[in-house]
């Protein structure tokens, strides 16, 4: 069987990427992965440590346990995604248990988070969980520039955000950090933002976001690696699609499946009803809006 790094790999040379599917609720992990494999294509599970803390998902074993409950790795593996060294309230997080812990329960990939941090400081944390991850074969995702919208604060109007350009991945800085960490996978900000998780915000409908296509192949050439484009709800679908084609490899995807799923179970009370609205969401994303149904056979 393939590996993760592999097949991450193969969607960047042909041009497609492969979803990763935030689950802040467990009972989203079973018509996730349904969805995936009546469409033939691949994905990941996601869980993010704000999933943890903020929704219910309970922590990476949790996870881990109920995806063993579904799990088809020819379609679907488990991912750590955002463990970061700042959280988003400003706390300082004791980061390295967390992927001890991951690594140890078979997470076949890790993302580490030092987007809050200085340069260096980004660098020197990204450094110690590869060794950590590498140490066990497992690839690490990193982040540099700022991809918002996690935070409990305001954010500036998009459209100033997108002209100003604040936050976008600098070329210069993105190749030096990826030959210096050894990261695998480089999550970066060009114009793509969160949904967002704080309370009071989380019910919001996204801002539909564009993407700024020329400083992605200028990243992607400059890095070598597949690029991992967050944020990946509501971006207007010709700029996902041009973004597979320059280097993003990875989409992950969270509020996209998350509110069908809050949605659905407030008006209906049945869990069984909401998971059917993630199962029919995830197939849109997969077969309508990333176009990736049958991929499997190519990437896997
Ligand atoms: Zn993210």
């Amino acid at each position: 069987m393939r590996t993760v790094a592999d097949i991450v790999s193969n969607a960047r040379r042909l041009g497609v990427a492969i979803p990763a599917f935030n689950v802040p609720y467990l009972p989203m992990i079973e018509p996730v992965v349904r969805a995936v494999v009546d469409q033939d294509s691949f994905a990941l599970i996601d869980t993010a440590r704000p999933e943890w803390k903020k929704f219910e998902s309970k922590g990476p074993a949790a996870v881990a346990h109920e995806f063993s409950r579904w799990s088809k790795p020819e379609h679907v593996r488990l991912h750590l995604d955002h463990v970061p060294v700042i959280d988003e309230d400003n706390q300082q997080v004791d980061y390295l248990p967390i992927f001890k812990e991951a690594l140890a329960i078979g997470y076949e990939s890790v993302m580490v988070d030092g987007s809050r941090l200085s340069f260096e400081n980004n660098l020197q944390a990204t450094r110690q969980v590869v060794e950590l991850a590498h140490a066990v074969g497992v690839p690490v995702e990193a982040e540099l520039g700022a991809v918002m919208g996690h935070e409990a604060g305001p954010l500036p109007p998009y459209e100033e955000l997108y002209a100003s350009g604040l936050g976008f991945t600098d070329v210069g800085e993105a190749r030096r950090f990826v030959q210096e960490t050894g990261c695998d996978w480089l999550s970066v900000a060009i114009g793509n933002i969160h949904g967002a998780i704080a309370a009071g915000k989380k019910d919001q409908r996204k801002v539909e976001a564009r993407l700024n296509l020329d400083r992605l192949e200028q990243l992607s050439t400059a890095t070598g690696i597949p690029l991992v484009l967050h944020g990946g709800s509501g971006v207007r679908q010709e700029y996902v699609l041009g973004a597979m084609k320059k280097g993003i490899a990875k989409i992950n995807v969270a509020t996209e499946i998350r509110q069908p799923y809050e949605v659905v179970l407030k008006e209906t009370g049945s869990v069984v009803k909401a998971q059917q609205a993630v199962y029919d969401r995830t197939v849109w994303v997969l077969r309508d809006y990333l176009g990736i149904a049958g991929i499997r056979v190519r990437v896997a």
